[in-house]
């Protein structure tokens, strides 16, 4: 409800509270750490107690928008933090500052997180196909998902999907989940990241419900189990996953995993668990093209009924190239600097609201890369973007064409374009001859490391 006197005052409860200011403020501590930094400073910093009346802590925040917006995205965080820092029974409830808007109500909930956890599955509902942008750095992931989650069982058994953070793992791993319930209700799915199956596990072991356990996960149709790169070094779960590997591929039942490297790629995982997670169909998610990164702004601003002009879609999407979810936290972003003052989404806007997350992925350029392959292999600047021909010219050349398209994410074109306009199909034997080479050779992959990292830290420059 709006509030009629702009008192701006902490009232103090008539019980033993702290006051709003301080509750609010010890509340947000809790969440602090619980959330992304981006996710925190748009949304939840700009907000302060205001009032504690009647059970309920009324919260301002800069309008309706945030209002909704934090309702929507950080209320199960927000309880939490509630349930842990208050010792009463409360609720509360998100004011506009000067509008007399009304405000959005969130009740203290029962612990258990409602929505997410529809059925026992644990899937979420919004993570679905047909939000999931296609793009050619995941078509083969995104074809082979499909085709699990149509024919569970069936077709690629396991299925192990593996990029890097914030690339869509976990969407697809939950798009799934949710197309195989959809098509066939009653099915057994059963979504968990590894580090909850640990956490499961121990407490199973503590509790003395091993049998338990086992029969959970025994009796599944369909297991999505996420970010196995978690086992690594942790032999007890390793050997729970076998033994559930072993009795789910027993009985044809569907497995999927994520990760953020290839099976082979896990180390110290026990050999005979490293290739049964390899076993079936290994595929790979790349960073997102240009134009898919567009196309997953657009998609976004759609889910927010929001107005999205090519031109700052550009803008972010040539800036932003990492992460999908980095991409997704800087629309946000804009999105509530632009409630702020009600102003309208620019490049202007945009640049405003990237500031900060850009200045860390700058950086790395395509100037950066050649200059870098340049003094890493003794040759001139010059040489490698012209012609040169020696063997070790070849090599700089092809391995900074490799970095280039493995971090920058240049389309073949164009980075045939930065080097005396060689044309795609060059470019292509360049970046296969040094992944051949990485496979092939060990201490030439080692090398290509060292050197991508310097690059992106800075290093080299
Ligand atoms: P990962 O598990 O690989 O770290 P997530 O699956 O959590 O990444 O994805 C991060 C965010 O980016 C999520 O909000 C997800 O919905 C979104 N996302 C990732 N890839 C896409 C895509 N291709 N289309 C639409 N949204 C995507
Ligand atoms: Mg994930």
């Amino acid at each position: 409800m709006g509030v009629a006197d702009s008192d701006v005052q902490p009232r103090v409860g008539h019980q033993a509270l702290p006051d709003a200011v301080k509750l609010w403020a010890d509340i947000l501590d809790y969440v602090k750490p619980r959330v992304s930094r981006e996710g925190f400073e748009t949304w939840l910093a700009p907000t302060r107690g205001r009032a504690l009346s009647n059970g309920v802590l009324e919260v301002e925040v800069p309008n309706s928008f945030f209002a909704d917006w934090l309702s929507q995205h950080y209320s199960a965080e927000v309880r939490a933090a509630l349930t842990s820092v208050s010792q009463q029974e409360l609720s509360l409830s998100f004011q506009p500052r000067d509008s007399a808007d009304t405000g959005v109500l969130i009740r203290r909930a029962p612990v258990r997180r409602p929505a997410a956890r529809q059925n026992g599955y644990r899937l979420q509902s919004h993570l679905t196909f047909e939000n999931f942008v296609v793009g050619e750095s995941n078509r083969l992931a995104v074809a082979a998902s499909r085709s699990v989650a149509e024919r569970p069982g069936a077709s690629y058994n396991p299925l192990f999907i593996y990029g890097g953070v914030g690339l869509g793992k976990t969407h697809l791993a939950q798009a799934i989940g949710n197309l195989a319930v959809a098509k066939k209700p009653g099915l057994k799915v059963y979504y968990t990241a590894a580090d909850d199956l640990f956490l499961e596990l121990i407490q199973a072991i503590e509790k003395n419900t091993r049998l338990e356990f086992k029969d959970k996960y025994r009796s599944l149709d369909l297991l999505l189990l996420d970010d196995v790169h978690y086992l690594v070094g942790k032999e007890r779960l390793q050997e729970e996953v076998f033994y559930i590997f072993n009795s789910l591929q027993g009985a044809g039942s569907q497995i999927v995993f994520t990760s953020d490297r290839p099976p082979q790629d896990i180390p110290a995982l026990e050999g005979r668990l490293a290739s049964r997670l390899g076993s079936g169909l290994v595929v790979d998610i790349q960073a997102p093209e240009l134009e898919t990164r567009i196309a997953i702004l657009k998609q976004k601003a759609a889910m927010d009924h929001a107005e999205l002009p090519d031109d700052v879609a550009y803008f972010i999407a040539a800036r932003v190239r990492t992460s999908v979810r980095a991409l997704e936290g800087s629309w946000i972003r804009l999105l509530a600097l632009a409630s702020l003052d009600a102003r309208p989404v620019t490049v202007a806007l945009a640049e405003e609201a990237l500031r900060d997350l850009v200045k860390e992925e700058e950086p790395v350029d395509h100037n950066r890369i050649i200059r870098a392959c340049a003094d890493y292999f003794g040759v001139t600047l010059e040489d490698i973007t012209n012609g040169g021909r020696t063997k070790q010219l070849a090599l700089a050349r092809q391995v900074a064409m490799y970095l280039m398209r493995a971090s920058l994410s240049l389309s073949l074109k164009e980075i045939g374009g930065l080097f005396g306009n060689k044309d795609h199909t060059t470019v292509m034997h360049a970046i296969k001859r040094v992944g051949d080479l990485r496979t092939s050779d060990p201490a030439f992959a080692a090398k290509i490391e060292k050197l991508s990292k310097g690059i992106s830290r800075g290093e080299l420059s």
